[in-house]
């Protein structure tokens, strides 16, 4: 029976164990803090569950819209809203648990593992010798900018913003990318007023899909300062002052919050692993693997967010962790890893998967565009969230090649985009599939046909 080592027990590495044990191997999993890692405990479950309340506050100052009389004012229980958020993670987190408990072939230990070769673990004093296969699966962390004035009481990270147990009167994100959006987003349905200093908007997202979201989120009331960069972080009395200047011409303008929340990225965590000492190859981005995760130390492994060049997200370190389960245990993985959706639970939701419009320039390939806008979805109309649209790119033969939607429930309808573009369909796949009315999922079956040039609900002087 094969031995395996798990270090750390997020999305990746909870999820290795499991698949390992279910080969039959016999897995020892090392934790330092608690199951489930950042995206239970500080990360996409902690925020998902703030994001529904959002949710609700937008709707209820809509509620005239929906015919609803709300007598009085509302307004949000921090308190009680973060006990919410605290319960369900909580729930998560034992469900995990559980979960681990029910193979008993799985050794769960708390404590910080240490490499003390690549056959050895050590943990609470104690050795852990004879593994097979090690898999490095210790995540990421918060990295501050070096940005002047950082370490300022009030200057906080993700981490800490979670755990603020008063609501921010006035935000200030710094950052343009996932995590810095979804938030300033969330605290300024929750009541906050929220200043955004963005290098980039969504870097990674489609240009057309990333522009159109800015007046959306100017919409929400969040100040938006677009291709600026923070320099200095100063007190002024009770509040702190962030001294930025825009990229292109250097103008400088200040602004001023109670709380500055640096977004500006994540990176590997390495400290008291002691990785040195078995000589696995790795640098301040991440641990360098090959196809099948393996480090340069043979049977040592890394997935996850420790990856140098990995999207940082949970569901591709869990389909990971699966994967180089299968491999350990010597079986053929069907995961194919190269597609994947990428989410943004930002008020107007951002999904896509594939190839954007610019990396297919880049590339040279040939292809077409279909868009189709919730503006002409029945089901969007209904549930009065018709901003937005699907923009599906295919090959000159139909083949689907990028999806990126902006707009209503775009993290849910991006699932049948991913699945089509990870299994080579076509636009005719798409269309030729019955899809349910009234549904979102009918702007997808319309910017498909748009790629045939058979949508119905499109003007015939609108086609091409
Ligand atoms: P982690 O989840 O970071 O887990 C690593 C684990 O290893 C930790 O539990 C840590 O305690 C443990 N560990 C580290 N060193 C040791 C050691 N030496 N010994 C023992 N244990 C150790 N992703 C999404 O897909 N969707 C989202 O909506 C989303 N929202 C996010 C929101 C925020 C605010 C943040 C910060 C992240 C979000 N993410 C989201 C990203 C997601 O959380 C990460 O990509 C994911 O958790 C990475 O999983 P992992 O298993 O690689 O690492």
């Amino acid at each position: 029976m094969k031995k395996v080592a798990v270090i750390g027990a997020g999305p990746g590495g909870y999820v290795a164990a499991i698949r390992l044990a279910q080969l039959g191997a016999n897995v020892h999993l090392f934790e330092k803090d608690r199951v489930g890692g950042t995206c239970l405990n500080r990360g996409c479950i902690p925020t998902k569950t703030l994001f529904r309340t959002a949710e609700i506050m937008h709707e209820m100052r809509r509620s005239a819209e929906f015919g609803i009389k709300l007598d009085g004012d509302f307004s949000v229980d921090y308190t009680a809203l973060c006990e919410r958020k605290d319960k369900v993670v909580n729930t998560l987190v034992g469900g995990i648990e559980q979960l681990l408990r029910s193979y008993p072939n799985i050794y769960f230990h708390i404590g910080n593992a240490v490499l003390a070769d690549a056959r050895t673990v050590e943990c609470c004093g104690e050795a852990f010798a004879d593994f097979d296969a090690i898999v490095i699966a210790t995540g990421s962390a918060p990295q501050m900018t070096e940005t002047e004035g950082v370490e300022l009481d009030g200057v906080i990270t993700s981490d800490e913003l979670l755990e603020l147990k008063v609501l921010p009167r006035r935000l200030i994100v710094v950052g343009g990318g996932v995590i810095g959006l979804e938030f300033a987003s969330i605290y300024r349905e929750l009541g906050s007023e929220v200043i955004v200093l963005a290098s980039r908007i969504l870097k990674n997202a489609d240009a057309e899909i990333s522009r159109r979201l800015v007046p959306m989120l100017k919409k929400q009331g969040i100040e938006l300062y677009n291709d600026v960069r923070a320099r200095r972080i100063s007190r002024s009395g009770e509040l702190l002052k962030v001294e930025a200047a825009y990229k292109k011409n250097g103008e400088p303008f200040e602004v001023e919050g109670d709380y500055v929340l640096i977004a500006s990225g994540r990176g590997p965590v390495y400290e008291g692993l002691n990785l040195d000492a078995i000589g696995v190859e790795y640098d301040e981005k991440g641990v360098i693997v090959d196809k099948n995760f393996q480090t340069n130390v043979c049977g040592v492994f890394a997935i996850g967010d420790i990856v140098r060049g990995n999207p940082q997200l949970a569901h591709v370190a869990s389909a990971q962790g699966e994967r180089v389960a299968e491999h350990i245990m010597g079986h053929e993985s069907k995961i194919q890893l190269e597609v994947y959706p990428n989410c943004v639970f930002t008020l107007n939701e951002v999904a896509h998967a594939g190839f954007t419009e610019e990396e297919l320039k880049e590339r040279g390939v040939q292809y077409s565009v279909s868009k189709f806008n919730f503006a002409a979805n029945g089901k969007a109309l209904s549930i009065g969230d018709a901003n937005g649209l699907v923009k599906l790119l295919a090959d000159k033969q139909g083949k689907l090649l990028g999806a990126h939607i902006i707009g209503p429930h775009a993290n849910d309808l991006i699932a049948e985009c991913s699945l089509a573009i990870a299994n080579g369909m076509s636009a005719e796949d798409v269309v030729g599939t019955i899809h349910a009315h009234p549904t979102l999922s009918e702007a997808v079956l319309e910017a498909a046909a748009g790629l045939l040039g058979s949508a119905i609900h499109v003007a015939n002087s609108r086609k091409k």
